[in-house]
């Protein structure tokens, strides 16, 4: 393992176990390392900080760990156990009731670097770092140790996660089993799960309680759930006893999707239909009135320098159905762009209500759920903000 020696004073932000390593902090490296090697991070004066993957970009180093240790299967078995504990002891895993759960949540689990989301026996492993590319094998033989008769199959799904410079010829494919049962669980509820093509993982995991938040407002509603992608919120939606449930997403894949997964839970029933349509044009053109509105738009801003311009655009997207949403309605309104904080989100909210000539309650204000934890020397990890608004 090579050293690589920081700039003095540079090791602050890591004693303080901060687990990025900027590019600008390091002084040099006493030989040259491969993308995806395992770098030893010195003081200047040579003093043990800390060891990590290291990477070209703007993040040089992503930690692994404090101690002086190796990097060996004894250390993931140790990682991923932390990380099964965390989830039974959250309640989302070792039950039959919920079978849908992040696993690592990067560097919320002490993992820069690498999720793994897990649908019934199927993990999905989706490396972020080329350092997680290059132990994908490794990881998943820890895994089946940690996780045992629970675990049949590793997916891995990096194709569009790594730098594409790093030219590593990554290819998305099972690494462990095969099985195509693709139907996990969701608090009793069932989803198809689109490991091979879907966004992200599969499966948005990280809503999962503001699902049920929204189960709980449904009852007698006429229900719109805006970007509906796999139609999370609308299942959840009808067994809360919704009126009806209008599903929107600008693409006809994920109206297929929701589609099958209404049917995988409410055969037959006619109360949900789906829209293959854009969000702005559908909120113009809507005849139907809807008392619980879901806006869960994609990241408005994916970079820092996007901020603006993604400010107006959750500005105009909530103004428009406030606008439209009668006396008395439910709003639920999501943000997951990582570079808008939640004062950021809030005040974008707050002007679009007093666009829209609306009196706004905020009923609560919603995050990322358990198995999504931040590191608190972190706190980049917090991206998932919401508010549940009452529209007078
Ligand atoms: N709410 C979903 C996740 C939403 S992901 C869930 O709980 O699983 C964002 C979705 O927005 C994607 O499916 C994408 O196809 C859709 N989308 C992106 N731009 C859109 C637009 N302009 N109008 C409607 N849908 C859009």
């Amino acid at each position: 393992m090579l050293n690589l020696y920081l700039n003095k004073g540079k090791d602050e932000s890591l004693r303080r176990f901060h687990p990025w390593v900027f590019s600008g902090a390091v002084n040099h490296i006493d030989g040259q390392p491969s993308e995806g090697d395992l770098v030893r991070v010195l003081t200047h004066q040579g003093e043990f900080v800390a060891v990590g993957h290291w990477q070209i970009g703007s993040i040089a180093v992503r930690v692994l760990s404090f101690e002086n240790e190796p990097i060996d299967h004894k250390f993931w078995v140790n990682k991923l156990a932390t990380a099964y504990d965390v989830r039974r002891t959250i309640g989302v895993a070792g039950t039959n009731e919920n079978t849908t759960y992040r696993l690592v949540h990067g560097e919320g689990d002490n993992l820069p670097g690498l999720v793994i989301d897990m649908y019934g026996r199927t993990a999905v492993m989706q490396a972020h770092s080329v350092g997680m590319h290059v132990c994908r094998k490794d990881i998943a033989k820890a895994l089946q140790e940690v996780l045992g008769d629970a675990l049949e199959n590793v997916y891995y799904k990096s194709e569009t996660t790594l730098p594409f410079k790093a030219d590593l010829h990554q290819e998305n494919g099972f690494i462990v089993g095969n099985s195509l049962d693709d139907i996990a669980v969701e608090n009793g509820l069932k989803f198809h799960i689109d490991w091979l093509k879907g966004q992200k993982t599969g499966f948005f995991v990280d809503q999962r309680d503001n699902r049920s938040l929204v189960e709980q407002y449904s009852k007698d509603r006429n229900v719109l759930n805006m970007f509906c992608y796999t139609g999370g919120f609308s299942v959840y939606a009808m067994r809360g006893g919704a009126r009806l449930v209008h599903s929107v997403d600008s693409s006809q894949k994920a109206v297929d999707l929701v589609n099958q997964n209404i049917e995988l839970n409410f055969p037959s029933d006619s109360r949900h239909k789906a829209f293959a349509e854009d969000a702005f044009k559908y909120l113009e053109q809507m005849t139907e009135s809807y008392d619980l509105v879901i806006l869960d738009p994609p990241a408005f801003a994916k970079h820092r320098d996007a901020v603006r311009h993604a400010i107006k655009g959750y500005t105009k997207l909530n103004a428009r159905a406030m606008e439209k949403m009668p006396k008395g309605s439910i709003l639920f309104t999501f943000s997951c762009s990582q570079a808008i904080s939640k004062d950021q989100f809030r005040m974008a909210v707050f002007t679009a209500a007093t666009l829209a000539n609306r009196k706004v309650r905020i009923l609560h204000q919603l995050h990322q759920p358990a198995d999504h934890p931040i590191n608190i020397y972190h706190p980049e990890g917090e991206y998932l903000k919401g508010l549940v608004l009452y529209i007078e």
